[in-house]
C-alpha cells in the first residue's frame, strides 16, 4: 500500500497544494496575536459559573432549538425586535455554512481586501470563487472599485467586516450602504462585526432597512473566544435555510451553559472593553511617539503599525520581538497593501508595556 498515491488519488487538488493553517506554539510568549481578551472573569463569578457547569446534562445531546441561549443573544446583544439568530461553532463556522448554502455552480464570493483570510478559505473549500477587491492606500473601501466588481461578477455573497481585520478601521458606512443597496437581490451581504465591542458602531440597527443583509458576530474578541460561539442575525426567511445545513448539535452544551451565565453577566465584559478602548488609546500614542513606526486608526481591540522601511527590516523586528518573547502578527507577506505591517493586540497594561519595550529596543537606532 502506497499511502502516497492514496491521498494523490482521493484528495482535491487545491488541498493537496495548501499548507495548514498555522497556529504558532505561544507558550511562555506575551501572547498579543490572536486578538484575545486578557481579562478573565471575577473569580466569585467563576466559581458559581463551575457550579453552573457541573449541573449540565453531558449525557444528552444539546437540545438543537437553543431557545434560552438565542433569548439571551437577541435581547442583550442587541439583535432588534422581529429578527433571529443562527449559530455557529464560532463565526468561522457561520462563514462555512453561508458558502456551503451558496455554493451553486459558478457562484462567487466577494470581499474587499486585505481582509480577513477565512472568506477566501471558507469559498474555496465549498468551490466558491473568491473575489478580492483591493482596498485604498489608507484602508478606506474603493466604493467605485467595489460597484465595477459587484456589476460584473454578480456575487452570490458580499463581506464587509466592520471593523475591517487587519486593518481595524470601520468603513464608510454610507458607502457601505450603498453597496449594499448595489447588491440588491442578486446576493447577500454580511457584514461581520466581530470587533464590535471595541468599536460603538454597528449595522445591527438598520436589519430592517437591508433584506439582504446578514449581521455577524461572535463572542470570542469579547473574552470568550475558547467556547467558541458565532452568530448572525437576519429576516427569518433567510435564516430558515441556513438552518439547514447547520450541523444541529453544533454548538455544545458546556458552551451552551458557559454563554448563558456569562451573558447574564454580560456587563462585566462590556467593562472590560471599555478598558480595552482606554488602553488603545494609550499604546496607540505610545507607538506613535516611536521613531519610524506609524499607527492607523482602530475601532477594534488591536492596532495595526507599519514600521518605517529604510530603518528596519519587518523581519528583523519581528524575529527581535520573537527573542524577547512577545508574539505579534507578522503581516508583511500578507498583502502589498500591508508592506512592512505589524498587527499587535491591545492587552493588559503590562503586555503592552513588554511590547513597547520590546519594540523600541528592537528597531534599528
Ligand atoms: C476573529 C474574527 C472572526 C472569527 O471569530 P470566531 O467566532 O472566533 O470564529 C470573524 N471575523 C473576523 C473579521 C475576525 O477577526
Amino acid at each position: 500500500m502506497n499511502t502516497r498515491s492514496l491521498i494523490d488519488n482521493v484528495i482535491r487538488p487545491d488541498i493537496l497544494a495548501l499548507s495548514a493553517y498555522h497556529v504558532p506554539d505561544s507558550s511562555g510568549f506575551v501572547k498579543l496575536d490572536a486578538m484575545e481578551n486578557p481579562y478573565v472573569l471575577p473569580q466569585e463569578l467563576r466559581t458559581e459559573l463551575g457550579r453552573r457547569l457541573a449541573d449540565v446534562a453531558m449525557n444528552r445531546y444539546p437540545v438543537p432549538s437553543y431557545t434560552a441561549l438565542k433569548e439571551k443573544i437577541r435581547t442583550r446583544l442587541g439583535v432588534p425586535a422581529g429578527f433571529d439568530v443562527v449559530l455557529g461553532n464560532g463565526s468561522d463556522e457561520l462563514i462555512s455554512m453561508l458558502s456551503i448554502a451558496c455554493a451553486k455552480p459558478g457562484a462567487k464570493v466577494l470581499a474587499p481586501v486585505p481582509g480577513f483570510v477565512m472568506y477566501a478559505m471558507s469559498a474555496q473549500f465549498s468551490g466558491l470563487e473568491f473575489v478580492g477587491v483591493p482596498l485604498n492606500a489608507d484602508f478606506t473601501l474603493n466604493k467605485a472599485a467595489m460597484l465595477d466588481a459587484i456589476a460584473q461578477h454578480r456575487p452570490a455573497i458580499t463581506y464587509l467586516a466592520y471593523p475591517n481585520n487587519p486593518t481595524g478601521n470601520l468603513f464608510d458606512a454610507d458607502d457601505m450602504a450603498d453597496i449594499i443597496r448595489a447588491v440588491g437581490d442578486a446576493g447577500l451581504v454580511v457584514v461581520d462585526e466581530a470587533y464590535q465591542p471595541f468599536a460603538q458602531a454597528s449595522f445591527m440597527p438598520r436589519l430592517p432597512d437591508f433584506p439582504n443583509m446578514i449581521v455577524m458576530r461572535t463572542v470570542s474578541k469579547l473574552g470568550l473566544a475558547g467556547i467558541r460561539l458565532g452568530y448572525m442575525a437576519a429576516g427569518d426567511a433567510l435564516l430558515t435555510e441556513f438552518e439547514k445545513v447547520r450541523p444541529p448539535y453544533n454548538i455544545n452544551v458546556l458552551t451552551q451553559a458557559a454563554a448563558e451565565f456569562a451573558l447574564e453577566h454580560v456587563a462585566i465584559l462590556d467593562d472590560q472593553a471599555a478598558t480595552l478602548r482606554r488602553e488603545r488609546a494609550v499604546l496607540a500614542a505610545a507607538l506613535q511617539a516611536l521613531p519610524g513606526v506609524e499607527v492607523f486608526p482602530s475601532a477594534s481591540n488591536f492596532l495595526l503599525i507599519r514600521l518605517h522601511p529604510s530603518k528596519n527590516s519587518l523581519n528583523n523586528v519581528f524575529a527581535a520581538l520573537l527573542d524577547r518573547k512577545v508574539l505579534v502578527k507578522n503581516l508583511g507577506k500578507m498583502h502589498l497593501l500591508l508592506e512592512n505591517c505589524l498587527r499587535v493586540t491591545v492587552g493588559t497594561p503590562e503586555e503592552n508595556r513588554i511590547f513597547l519595550d520590546a519594540l523600541a529596543a528592537s528597531l534599528a537606532p
